[in-house]
């Protein structure tokens, strides 16, 4: 402010002046237009200067300002000042571009930037390698005509990405990759794909393992059960102190029975593809039959089982499989609740979903435990489940099913008062007559 106030008194200095001189000599007029034309002239050579430094290349090296005083100097010194904290956020902006590049550059899983449109923008060195993906011919391709695997292309498009998918690496047998997208920006995608062949590998001998294991264990421990079942059948010609231990050992064995019965099944729903003729299954049939087959152990504890469905529903689907997964919710219901409770399986479309619900009012889960109910082996109370012939393994059988059926589990539960496990089918597998 204080350089603009003096250049004005400059110029009125010089009007000034030249007004005196003028009226010296009798000619104001033209001692003013001098005046005013000295005064234009300096300004332009001053903006002249301006418009050359600027037009040097003020980003490279440091450009010093032409020296200058007054208002010039002022504009000179504040544009010298703005290039100078422009320089030092480009140069930090850059340096972390790079650091940027170069710990993706590093990374030994692919990282893929696929914008709105679905084709490739921006890709790392890893990718060219897990996923052959060719610099710059690649750039702007489609991702899905990259990677055909239908399976990819299914699973790009749903846009479900709270699951990872696992399929064969493009043009190299043998090798699995996990594909894993994340949403950002306006619809754009991030894609990370790590090369997991040795993890599928451990994990497919673990599964041949455990199969293998419970196929043998099955028959030693048949026999062992079917001769402690003969002995306990003459139990009066044991004596009195071997009653309980030969008792504890016949239901020590059922145990080991179940566990080994739910492990295979566990093991051949993990390792069985699904298989592409699925059977049509009636909702209302299913629900009677599961009924009927649980009969005993609901009459044992004298609760009651209600069934609710109104609609005349047909599943796509494995029948078995959902029988299997559906009569395990009944059976733990039952299992975990009290004598004379209610237990309630209904069937009902809700939204874009069939949804199935088995509900009891038995002891319920309390918060904490319910993430973990559908791993392997996970029991709230392991004493309680051993009671009750549990192996920990059926929650982890209907998660599978379900999830081979493109359902979800879903648990609800309030300590004493009862638990409600529902499962969530898209309407995609069903038909409403
Ligand atoms: P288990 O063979 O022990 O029943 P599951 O996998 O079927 O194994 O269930 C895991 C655990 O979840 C059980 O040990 C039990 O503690 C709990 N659970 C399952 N269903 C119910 C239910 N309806 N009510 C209360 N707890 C349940």
């Amino acid at each position: 402010m204080a350089n603009w106030r003096d250049e004005v008194n400059r110029l009125l200095l010089i009007l000034s002046a030249a007004l005196v001189f003028g009226l010296l000599i009798n000619q104001v007029t033209l001692c003013l237009l001098i005046a005013l034309a000295i005064y234009t002239g300096l300004n332009l050579l001053q903006l002249r200067r301006l418009t050359q430094w600027v037009s040097k290349d003020s980003q490279r090296g440091d450009n010093q300002p032409p020296e200058s005083a007054g208002i010039w100097g002022n504009i000179f010194d504040s544009i010298y000042r703005l290039q100078k904290q422009e320089r030092l956020a480009s140069d930090y902006l850059k340096n972390i571009l790079d650091k940027a590049q170069e710990s993706s550059a590093a990374l030994e899983m692919a990282v893929v930037m696929i914008n709105k449109h679905g084709t490739l923008d921006w890709w790392n060195r890893a990718s060219e390698e897990l996923l052959g993906i060719r610099y710059p011919n690649d750039r702007n391709q489609a991702v899905t005509n990259l990677i055909r695997d239908p399976k990819f292309a299914d699973y790009f498009h749903r846009e479900k990405y709270d699951q990872t998918l696992r399929i064969e690496a493009p043009g190299v047998s043998g090798r699995t990759l996990e594909f894993q997208i994340t949403l950002f920006g306006e619809h754009e995608k991030l894609m990370l794909v790590r090369d997991v062949t040795q993890l599928h590998r451990l994990e497919s001998m673990r599964r041949d393992f455990v199969g293998n294991v419970s196929h043998e264990l099955g028959t030693p421990i048949t026999v062992i059960k079917g001769y402690l079942e003969t002995i306990l059948d003459h139990i009066d010609d044991l004596e009195p102190r071997w009653h309980k231990p030969m008792e504890q050992m016949l239901s020590q064995s059922q145990r080991m029975e179940n566990i080994v019965h739910d492990l295979l099944v566990l093991t051949s729903i993990e390792t069985r593809a699904t298989p592409r003729t699925q059977d049509t299954i009636d909702l209302n049939e299913l629900m009677a039959e599961i009924a009927s087959n649980t009969q005993e152990i609901i009459a044992e504890k004298q609760h009651t089982l209600n069934i609710q469905c109104d609609l005349n529903i047909k599943i796509i689907g494995q029948r078995g499989e959902l029988y299997s997964a559906l009569s395990n919710l009944v059976i733990n219901a039952a299992k975990y609740t009290p004598a004379g409770g209610l237990i309630e399986l209904r069937g009902n479309i809700v939204d874009k979903y069939l949804l199935i619900e088995v509900e009891d009012n038995g002891i319920g889960i309390d918060a904490q435990h319910i993430p973990r109910l559908t791993e392997r082996f996970y029991r709230v109370d392991p004493s309680r489940s051993a009671e009750t012939g549990g192996t920990g393994l059926g929650l982890a059988i209907v998660k599978h099913i379900l999830a081979r059926h493109d359902a979800e589990l879903e648990i609800e539960s309030t300590l004493g008062k009862g638990s409600l496990f529902k499962c969530w089918l898209p309407i995609d597998r069903v038909q409403i007559d």
